[in-house]
């Protein structure tokens, strides 16, 4: 630390990443990436001329991505706001809607950015724990006096809130924003996003990371009424307007647009998912029921780091998250072959 760092920002505790090794000699199931590369469109739009364009700056509007969006989920564009990540998207939401006093509340297991958003802007945080079986309990989310924020299916566990649980929070919140980040939403929930058409209060975050396989084009967009995009925009224009650079507006439009083969990528991932939880339940082990890419497991033998080491050990990387989670290991979806691949490592490590 630099003795010029402010008073308050030396607490700061970063997110940390799960591991990005720099050789592909691992099976890499550690970060919910998609195993599926993008859209072949993608890579068709991704032309010579547009890489010499990038000399010019990108649109500040990222209009054909804006409206890409907004004709896919049949909402205008005044109700969409990009992101370079939702990870800005969740940033700027913070820090436009919690209240610096009442604050923001979410379970005490989800996603870890969470509390180090709160930290950041200086917003007083509470979380719930869980119920018993790792579910959230919506009761714990009715008529708060401060922001919520819950990720649906919830982070870490995969455990999916059906559509009127969220839509009871939402109404009984009518005077704070619910912020639904559903970055995991496309691998088989139903999504809020048609209910902020109804709700003025509901704000729900979507990434292009995990179902559309551009966890590195860094892009993720919230929809809302447009009151609450129009503040998101003016925090957005105040910070970078440039914040999507030309190739993932480019790349972003494309993939969205490319609706057969996203419904592909995201059914071989539901089928592998299913059948993961198959070889699990042979080999004695636990989890929770999934509704993501990835599926947050226990072995009936071995602590969630010895299980973590030894996979690693075996050439395949996963998720150990520790704390109330230190039983587990998370576990993304590949391929069929590489769920196989992992089936056939665990009876290895399991039987030795
Ligand atoms: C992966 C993830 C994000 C971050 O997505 P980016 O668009 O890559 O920034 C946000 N929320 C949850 C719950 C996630 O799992």
């Amino acid at each position: 630390m630099s003795r010029f760092l402010q008073q308050g920002l030396a607490k700061l505790i970063p997110y940390i990443p799960g591991e990005q090794p720099k050789n592909q000699a691992f099976l890499k199931l550690n970060t919910n990436e998609s195993p599926f590369p993008p859209s072949p469109k993608v890579v068709e739009a991704i032309t010579a001329s547009e890489v010499d364009a990038l000399r010019l700056y990108s649109d500040p509007t990222a209009e054909s991505l804006v409206r890409a969006i907004a004709d896919y989920y049949h909402v205008g564009m005044e109700n969409v706001c990009v992101g370079n990540g939702s990870d800005e998207i969740l940033a700027f939401a913070f820090h436009a809607f919690a209240n610096r006093k009442t604050g923001v509340v979410f379970p005490e297991i989800t996603y870890g950015f969470y509390p180090v958003f709160a930290d950041f802007f200086g917003i007083q945080q509470r979380t719930f724990p869980l119920l018993q079986d790792y579910s959230i309990n919506p009761e714990d989310y009715l008529s708060s006096d401060a922001m919520v924020v819950l990720a649906n299916p919830n982070a870490q566990t995969g455990v999916y809130l059906s559509l009127t649980a969220i839509e009871n929070i939402v109404k009984s919140n009518p005077e704070r924003v619910v912020l639904i980040d559903e970055a995991y939403i496309d691998f088989g929930g139903e999504s809020a996003l048609p209910l902020t058409k109804i709700y003025p209060n509901l704000l729900v975050v979507q990434t292009f990371s995990k179902s559309r396989s551009l966890a590195g084009g860094r892009i993720g967009f919230a929809v809302g009424s447009s009151e609450l995009i129009s503040d998101l925009q003016t925090l957005r224009c105040s910070f970078n307007p440039y914040n999507l650079n030309r190739l993932s507006i480019l790349a972003g439009r494309e993939a969205i647009r490319d609706t057969d083969y996203f419904s592909a990528c995201t059914e071989k991932i539901i089928t592998a998912r299913e059948h993961l939880k198959e070889k699990l339940v042979a080999l004695n082990y636990t989890f929770t029921p999934s509704r993501a890419n990835f599926v947050l497991a226990k072995s009936p033998a071995l602590s969630g780091e010895k299980l973590y080491n030894a996979l690693r050990e075996n050439g395949i990387l996963v998720r150990y998250l520790g704390g109330k989670l230190a039983d587990f290991v998370r576990i993304t979806i590949g391929t069929l072959e590489d769920v196989n691949h992992l089936y056939s490592i665990l009876v290895k490590i399991e039987t030795r």
